[in-house]
């Protein structure tokens, strides 16, 4: 399985023009490609192909004085930047096909000197090397001092350089690791995602986000309401950005480590773990609920789908819209909604439910049966690709709330 490590870096301040001037190389790359490819459509031609688009923005615009200087950063980091561009080409492609499940993936669009997030990627061709002295050579930019925060398990396959938005540097490797399988245990839990508790779990546990984390998006809270109230290109405003920047990439970074500890401690504890899927959560709840808890999910989910993969452990989410919070998990009657306000009521069977719990026990049930169904096999075999986004970065931090944050490995 691909795993991502990541490490805080700390480039020189001419490490850190080289990088500067590599991030614009990538992103100029990436917009030739992206308007190349425009053009072609507007003017009725064929698509052009992954091979041509590099000839034609890397190979033969290094010999045009316009692009000439893209000849002064590694050329595995141009290749890179058109290696995304053709992925989210192929991504939206598959996605308006049909042909991709979830959510609609939007066409490619043009990459921004004022992105709050810039980032780089080398792989094993670009002979980066982690050096004896701990150092990590990059070649065009120098050797960059990392702070090893844990052990890399084996030689990594391709590295990412990422600038975020609170001016910090990343390196973010791609390492495959064998899996590691936990010894068996008989217990099996489902989750519920809830609004009043960050999780419940059919066991009756009730899982409530830290009080340090609900302290700091309250002051991150008012640190954005501070930057509204600043005038627009003000020097003034300039800095409050930068400090929600730091103050965002705090919040995630705790957030993150926390949901850390969580999931692996419920990966540890059962053989099988069910959840609901997070799309069907959408459709029962208000969009203000949701948007609470909603890219803390995501990612919460995630870390327990590739622990569970690696740890040899069933993990599936429940994919019936099922109306979890109105069934008896003891009779299976379906008891017509309940108002938010009502946390606990009486089945006619007798049995007394907590409304959270009898959820969690509801998709244990569903993911079981589901499971079943399936023959033993995983009810979704989802493909596990690498956790794309890397720690540590928020990719819109400042200006937006769309962002799912990065998951990294414990
Ligand atoms: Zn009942």
């Amino acid at each position: 399985m691909q795993l991502r490590y990541n490490y805080r870096v700390y480039p020189t301040p001419a490490q850190q023009a080289s990088l500067a001037r590599a991030f614009g190389c990538a992103r100029v790359v990436f917009n030739d490609g992206l308007r190349a490819r425009q053009q072609a459509r507007e003017a009725g031609e064929a698509y052009l192909s992954d091979g041509d688009l590099s000839k034609r923005v890397i190979t033969q615009a290094k010999q045009t004085p316009e692009r000439e200087w893209l000849g002064e950063v590694s050329a595995v980091v141009l290749q890179q930047a058109l290696a995304d561009l053709n992925v989210a080409y192929r991504n939206f492609f598959t996605s308006i096909s049909g042909k991709r499940q979830g959510r609609k993936v939007a066409p490619p669009r043009f990459r921004s000197r004022k992105d709050n997030r810039q980032a780089i990627r080398f792989t094993a061709n670009a002979r980066f090397k982690v050096l004896d002295n701990g150092r990590l050579r990059l070649p065009k930019i120098g050797d960059l001092a990392v702070r090893w925060s844990r052990h890399l398990p084996a030689a990594p396959t391709s590295v990412t350089v990422i600038r975020d938005a609170a001016g910090r540097y990343f390196a973010s490797f791609v390492v495959v690791a064998a899996d590691d399988p936990l010894p068996p245990v008989d217990a099996e839990v489902g989750i519920d995602l809830g609004l009043t508790h960050f999780a419940v779990l059919s066991n009756g546990k009730k899982v409530a986000a830290p009080k340090f984390l609900r302290r700091a998006a309250r002051k991150l809270r008012r640190l954005q309401q501070d930057l509204s109230r600043k005038q627009r290109g003000s020097n003034n405003r300039k800095k409050a950005v930068v400090k929600v920047a730091r103050a965002h990439a705090r919040v995630a970074d705790s957030r993150r480590d926390w949901q850390h500890r969580l999931s692996t401690r419920i990966i540890r504890d059962n053989q099988a773990v069910y959840v609901e899927d997070l799309c069907v959560v959408g459709l029962g709840r208000t969009r203000l609920a949701k948007s609470v808890h909603d890219a803390g999910w995501a990612q919460f989910v995630q870390m327990l789908e590739y622990k569970a993969a690696r740890r040899g452990r069933t993990f599936a989410k429940t994919n019936r819209f099922l109306p979890t919070s109105q069934t008896c998990s003891t009779c299976g009657r379906i008891d017509g909604p309940k108002p938010l306000s009502v946390r606990s009521w009486t089945c006619p069977c007798g049995a007394v439910h907590d409304r959270d719990v009898n959820a969690a026990r509801n998709i244990l049930a569903a993911g079981r049966a589901e499971s079943l169904n399936a023959c033993g096999a995983q009810v979704r075999p989802a493909p596990l690709p690498a956790p794309r986004r890397e720690a540590g970065i928020r990719p819109d931090a400042v200006r937006s709330t769309r962002s799912v944050e990065g998951i990294s490995v414990p």
